[in-house]
């Protein structure tokens, strides 16, 4: 019987496998079979500590017998007031307010809007957003304007809101992005959105945290809000909790999401500044921050999440996510001189490199034609386009040598 499910990012039409899950733990899946899968990109980037971790499932089961979901606007409730405040304790300084939502996507729409509502309660209305090639920020409409335009969106490119795109800084022509950066802060933009230190979707692209300090210095020179989106970012993949503490710099807006909840259940927040929370601070009515979905601050998810903040506060992570480093260090080096191994390279937690030639765009037939030969070895990985990346959760241990010994067989065969 087929299922009437329609699946993301999933072209029904080539009738390509769908393994069915039946269960997960640590960093292996189950099939219905029982046949083990090791989890490489952490369920698409959201798994940290790994699967099912017992302090977060109990958090999450007992608060969905005491209070499960509450409307947010007007009402509040412990889970969420208990993580608003050990979040803002666990950030930098400014960033003191703190919005909800349910997804990266969200929490992205959340921080566009309040940098326009910045400008706009301040009467001095801005509109224009500046990106960086190659980013990505989800996709909802207003998620995917702010990303790079491709094969993903075109469909949808006429929907979508201009904006202005800085080029992303190749080594050795980073002196172009600054410049770019300076000449459209000079025409008055609302907002710069960025993914610090690794591009994402767009490839794992990596740049060097001096890039990102100085960019931040330009927009605080023109007054220009500086969004960084850690969505990926955050929770340790980069080697640190923030991406942006590498860079010693603190956005004016963050937004994080994924590993928030460990990855066990999707939430996601939008930290803000003094300055732009009192923007929106009013007698006036009209001036209020005009965002809320149906879930905001779900109890349950702020429970996870104050679960994952509690593994954070009394786990050694930043000793696992070292020792993730190193591993993915030394399995990365003995790969990397593979003919067929281009640009090897790793920031944190996370490795990528392209198979074969650099100009293959996200339809690249490697991508199904490795993940499959993976998944049949027990491995989950998930090409984008010809790059090949791994980013494990920190439990992965001695699993990471067999995804590195099944990429090396996909790379010798043929
Ligand atoms: C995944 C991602 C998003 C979107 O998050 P969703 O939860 O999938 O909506 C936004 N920004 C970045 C940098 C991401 O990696």
């Amino acid at each position: 019987m087929t299922s009437p499910i329609w699946h993301p990012f999933t072209q029904h039409g080539l009738a390509e496998p769908i393994p069915l899950i039946a269960r997960a733990e640590g960093a292996a899946l189950y099939t219905r079979e029982g046949v083990r899968i090791i989890d490489a990109i952490s369920s698409w980037w959201v798994t940290t500590h790994g699967h099912a971790h017992p302090k977060i499932v109990a958090a999450i089961a007992e608060q969905a017998g005491r209070l499960d979901q509450i409307i947010f606007a007007g009402y509040t409730h412990e889970p969420a007031e208990t993580l608003a405040r050990a979040l803002i304790a666990m950030m930098p300084d400014p960033l003191a307010h703190i919005f909800f939502s349910d997804s990266g996507s969200t929490s992205v729409e959340v921080a566009l809007k309040m940098s326009l509502g910045f400008w706009a309660n301040r009467g001095a209305p801005r509109h224009r957003i500046v990106v960086m090639e190659h980013s990505y920020h989800g996709d909802t409409i207003g998620a995917m304007s702010v990303g790079a335009r491709g094969v993903f969106n075109q469909p949808y490119a006429p929907l979508l809101f201009d904006v202005a795109t800085i080029p992303f800084p190749e080594a050795g022509a980073e002196q172009a992005t600054l410049d770019a950066l300076e000449a459209n802060c000079r025409d008055a933009p609302a907002a710069l959105i960025v993914e610090p230190l690794i591009l994402g979707a767009g490839g794992m692209k990596i740049y060097a945290p001096a890039m990102l300090a100085e960019m931040r210095a330009i927009c605080a020179r023109h007054g220009v809000l500086f969004i960084a989106d850690e969505v990926m970012t955050g929770w340790g993949r980069t080697g640190t909790l923030l991406a942006c503490t590498q860079a010693g710099i603190v956005p004016d807006i963050l937004c994080l999401s994924k590993g928030l909840t460990g990855g066990a259940v999707p939430l996601a927040v939008t930290l803000a500044t003094p300055e732009i929370f009192d923007a929106h601070l009013s007698s006036d009515r009209a001036r209020m921050f005009f965002h809320s979905s149906s879930y905001t601050a779900n109890p349950i998810a702020c429970a996870a999440a104050n679960a994952n903040l509690a593994i954070w506060r009394d786990e050694p992570v930043l000793d696992r996510v070292a020792e993730v480093e190193r591993s993915q260090r030394a399995l990365l080096a003995a790969i990397a001189d593979h003919s067929k191994v281009v640009n090897a390279r790793q920031l944190g937690t996370i490795t990528a490199f392209e198979v074969d030639e650099r100009s293959g765009n996200y339809l690249s037939p490697i991508a199904p034609r490795l993940a499959a030969f993976c998944r049949d070895r027990g491995v989950l990985l998930r090409p984008l386009g010809n790059t090949i990346y791994v980013m494990p959760p920190y439990c992965i241990g001695d699993d990471l040598d067999t995804v590195y010994a099944v990429i090396e067989a996909y790379l010798s065969a043929d």
